[in-house]
């Protein structure tokens, strides 16, 4: 019987080496070694966790078990070039793409908005971070005693503009961040929470930051992609004719001086 395992594994490797196989179907991450059976894809140890988290859509076995043959062939029907022009095919161009370097609440979230939530399948779907306008309560740490306080943000792209109130009925913002000088990162450890998203802004001419969670990650995922949306649109805008990766790498520049 070893010697027909040891068959199966070459036609398991035989799969493995073909195009879109050799990275992780999530992170990128180069030689997976983790397929989910359920959804006919390669992905690296550590995506294999996260799609442990979402057992009755990914069902992950780890390519040194044993195999059976037709697994192998429902492995080689699909694969991660399939899953990607399936599960993939309408991610907007300003929509943050995770490598296995970002956060747990990144990559997590990207798993779950491709295969639990079918996103980038339906449009309708996007439009949490795409509309142009969001509005909700984030916890913010205060200035002087780093204290969490619930506030409330608005973005709204017509006004190139996100905007923080400190009170729930306050007319005026406390603050006004221009999309064009805005940008996010999100920085867990730096923060305290898994969820923490760091917002870096021009005013007068200096660099200022802000810090915030929401306890639900969707929401602070989606948060993240709205204001990438906005500046996306923004640089759309300023930058005419230019294509969408011209965009990114002007983006990418920018920041460079936040
Ligand atoms: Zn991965």
């Amino acid at each position: 019987m070893a010697q027909e395992t040891g068959g199966i594994n070459r036609l398991l490797q035989d799969v493995l080496k073909r195009p879109g196989n050799e990275t992780c179907a999530d992170c990128g991450n180069p030689e997976p070694d983790w397929a989910s059976l359920t959804l006919g894809v390669f992905i690296c140890q550590a995506c294999s966790l996260l799609h442990r988290s979402i057992p009755h859509i990914s069902r992950v076995k780890s390519i040194q078990e044993t195999w059976d043959a037709s697994d192998i062939e429902l492995m080689a029907a699909l694969g991660n070039t399939a899953a990607k022009a399936k599960y993939e095919q309408k991610v907007p161009a300003f929509y943050y793409r995770p490598t296995h370097t970002d956060c747990k609440l990144l990559r997590e979230q990207w798993i779950r908005a491709k295969y639990e939530r079918n996103e980038f399948e339906f449009i309708e779907k996007q439009e949490p971070y795409s509309a142009g306008y969001r509005e909700g309560f984030l916890w913010k740490r205060g200035r002087d005693n780093g204290q969490f306080l619930s506030r409330k943000f608005i973005l709204y792209e017509r006004e190139g503009a996100l905007k923080y109130f400190n009170k729930q009925d306050a007319r005026d913002p406390k603050a006004v961040m221009k999309i064009e000088t805005l940008n996010a990162t999100f920085q867990p450890a730096k923060i305290g929470n898994p969820c923490g998203l760091q917002i870096t802004y021009l005013k007068d001419n200096s660099t200022r930051n802000i810090f915030v969670y929401h306890s639900d990650a969707k929401e602070m995922v989606d948060w993240f992609n709205a204001i990438r949306a906005a500046r996306f649109h923004y640089l759309q805008v300023a930058f005419p004719g230019a294509s969408d990766e011209e965009v990114r790498a002007f983006d990418l520049t920018l920041q460079k001086y936040l």
